[in-house]
């Protein structure tokens, strides 16, 4: 499996978007719509910065960084690496800095597995993760929400009423690829949390071949 073929930024994605039930009910055009387009979006917006340091960026925007030391489980199967607040007015980024260290394990974990040529380091995983939270603040600031920007779909609301709403997945994959883009990454960010998965045995390495093989089938079904 070469991760670093775009193939995967698309399954990366496409498993992203999934995580609203409402897709289910999208047609194949729609999903690649979205997909096309939040990936699009996130790429672009890191052209923007080309060549710039994560940390100068920072800086320049008045962006605080807090690191917790400690492993962010919210449930068994999701874990936060960092996000963004604000507090005041001021925009803070929170690092979970063991849970990072974690992702650079099972990703040394999977290198081998997968036999992947590619070794990632703890600095490299937390300027990755610091660009993610980068666009957000983008969004925030001057984007506006990805999935605010995209068209909305119908979602029936609890009193059976149909409104419009955004995908907010859309923003994460957007995020992802403005991620992959600005640090180089070699691979789409979002499947390091597979890695997690494998690696704590909450999933098996056949169910992620498994799972990445049913994703392929809806990105090549054009
Ligand atoms: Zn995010």
């Amino acid at each position: 499996m070469n991760l670093s073929n775009e193939i995967y930024d698309e399954i990366g994605a496409l498993l992203e978007l999934e995580t609203d039930t409402a897709v289910q009910q999208l047609s194949r055009d729609k999903v690649h719509y979205y997909l096309d387009r939040s990936l699009e979006i996130g790429r672009l917006a890191a052209k923007n910065y080309e060549s710039k340091s994560i940390y100068d960026l920072y800086q320049k925007n008045n962006i605080l960084v807090e690191e917790l030391l400690y492993d962010s489980k919210f449930t068994k199967m999701y874990r936060k690496r960092a996000e963004i607040k604000k507090r005041n007015k001021e925009y803070i980024v929170t690092l979970y800095t063991k849970t990072i260290e974690i992702t650079r394990q099972s990703s040394d974990f999977m290198r081998e597995r997968l036999q992947m040529k590619m070794f990632f380091s703890n600095e490299q995983l937390k300027q990755l993760y610091l660009a993610h939270e980068f666009y957000h603040y983008l969004e925030f600031t001057q984007l506006g929400f990805t999935y605010e920007n995209l068209e909305k779909i119908k979602k029936k609301t609890f009193f059976g009423k149909s409104i419009l709403k955004g995908l907010v997945p859309t923003s994460e994959i957007a995020a992802h690829a403005f991620a992959q883009t600005f640090c180089k990454f070699p691979m789409y960010p979002s499947l390091l949390e597979y890695f997690d998965l494998i690696f704590f045995k909450e999933m098996t390495e056949l169910q992620f071949v498994e799972l990445i093989n049913n994703s392929k089938k809806i990105i090549i079904d054009r």
